[in-house]
């Protein structure tokens, strides 16, 4: 699960204007990070789903249930 602000939502991430290029490469450094780490776990054959921060609300509940059922991992009969 990925913070919406540390890893750099592309719907939520604020630009802090104090320390902006501090800022702007921690998230930066951050998402060349989960990259990697992503292509290490499936190079080792983990199926791997990553999860916005915002995805675990309410208001993207529908969204989030019919992402996993087109990946399959739930099944199409569930609401
Ligand atoms: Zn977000």
């Amino acid at each position: 699960m990925d913070g919406c602000f540390w890893h750099g939502c592309p719907i939520h991430a604020t630009q802090p204007r104090q320390n902006a290029k501090f800022w702007r490469d921690k998230i930066a450094t951050n998402q060349a990070r989960d990259r990697l780490v992503t292509r290490q776990l499936r190079a080792r054959g983990w199926r791997v789903l990553r999860l916005w921060e915002h995805e675990l609300t309410r208001k993207y509940e529908r969204r989030l249930l019919a992402r996993l059922r087109r990946i399959g991992l739930l099944d199409a009969s569930t609401a």
